[in-house]
């Protein structure tokens, strides 16, 4: 199913991520989390695809969002990046994803190597979306989208112009990276209709569950920490309990507060913890199913 069809039929889509699991986790711990998910209410799963990885470990990519797609009936959104690869590797890929029924991908640039020894088919997404489309129109391609400015941008008005490049090259839906502050997001939404952009943006979350994400996921997406939540981290910090259940349910408030604002998606960085996904998927049903009954 093309994901674009769904957020023309759908006011608010659901959406969660997982990720092939690191060299050194067996393939089965992914496989485990997909098990736990079964029968989970989620309209698309992404996968994403790891820029500096081997070739197996990008391999993966294409083989989990395969499964999803056949062995669990959910629509698999694939991740690709064009750091890492030139353009044979990347056709390979597309050969392979349409060969196994993957319609849908996010197609991104990937981190930049520090040392520049990574091939780069290309310099930047939007070549990437314009190489999809042009090499095969099967592909549905969404992008990736930054609230708070990518870190390489001069600032955010010229990042989304760069956007925007993405966007006319076809891009039919984009995802934000993960923040904790929805009016930066409200913000964001408001200058990139400004700018002409009228594709849905599905609205990143994630779930701070544990002292050890606070510091590497802020570190990581430069997300801004809003004052109501740095009091939440700083107060239940040192009881792991306390802190699993303010984390959840400060996502449970943020996606509350992003529904009935006429968000177009939410997308639930789950860290490929079923537990997490269960949790807020349960306490969030109702205001999905609200909001698309409108
Ligand atoms: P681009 O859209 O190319 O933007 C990168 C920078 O270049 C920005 O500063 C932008 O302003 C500028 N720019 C864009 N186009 C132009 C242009 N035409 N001319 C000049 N400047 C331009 N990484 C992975 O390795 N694997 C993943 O699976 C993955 N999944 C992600 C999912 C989401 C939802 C998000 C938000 C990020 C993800 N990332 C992933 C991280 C991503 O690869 C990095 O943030 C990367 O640095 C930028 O990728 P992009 O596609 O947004 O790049």
């Amino acid at each position: 199913m093309n994901i674009a069809k769904l957020y023309e039929n759908k006011r608010t889509v659901y959406s969660m991520e997982v990720f092939p699991p690191k060299k050194t986790s067996a393939l089965e711990t992914v496989y485990n989390t997909l098990y736990g998910l079964r029968g989970i209410d989620v309209d698309y799963i992404s996968v994403t695809y790891g820029a500096g990885g081997s070739k197996q470990q990008k391999e993966k990519t294409a083989e989990i969002a395969s499964l999803i797609k056949k062995e669990y009936g959910i629509e698999p959104l694939s991740h690709l990046t064009c750091v890492g690869a030139d353009k044979e590797e990347l056709k390979a890929v597309l050969d392979n994803l349409k060969a196994s029924g993957i319609q849908n991908i996010l197609a991104l640039r990937g981190d930049m190597p520090q040392d520049g020894s990574e091939k780069m088919a290309f310099s930047h997404a939007d070549e990437l979306v314009k190489f999809i489309k042009e090499y095969d129109p099967f592909f549905n391609v969404a992008g990736a989208c930054y609230p708070e400015c990518h870190p390489d941008a001069e600032n955010l008005d010229k990042d989304i112009e760069n956007l925007k490049k993405k966007v006319d090259a076809g891009v039919t839906h984009l995802t934000t990276q993960l923040f904790f502050d929805n009016e930066v997001f409200y913000a964001f939404r408001e200058k990139v209709e400004k700018a002409g952009i009228s594709v849905p943006i599905a609205a990143g979350v994630m779930p701070i569950v544990k002292q050890s994400q606070i510091e590497r996921t802020v570190a990581m997406c430069g997300a801004s920490i809003p004052t109501k939540f740095a009091r939440i981290i700083s107060k239940y910090a040192s009881s792991p309990e306390a802190l699993y259940q303010a984390g959840m349910s400060y996502t449970v408030d943020q996606i509350t507060d992003l529904v009935a604002n006429d968000v177009r998606g939410v997308h639930l960085y789950m860290m490929n913890n079923v537990e997490v996904a269960k949790y807020i998927t349960n306490a969030t049903q109702s205001l999905f199913a609200s909001a698309n009954k409108l």
